[in-house]
């Protein structure tokens, strides 16, 4: 999941499996989806 966070007065969207923030909600779901995390496992 894309997580929304409010920081410095903007809005982010944290890619929750490796934590990058992107001003773009688009890119962050794009990310997301060819993202591996930091544990292969999670993902199955
Ligand atoms: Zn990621």
């Amino acid at each position: 999941m894309v997580e929304a966070t409010e920081r410095d007065g903007m809005t982010w969207y944290q890619c929750e499996d490796c934590g990058l923030l992107f001003d773009n909600e688009s890119d962050a779901s794009q990310h997301e989806e060819n993202c591996a995390g930091d544990d292969p496992s999670y993902h199955q």
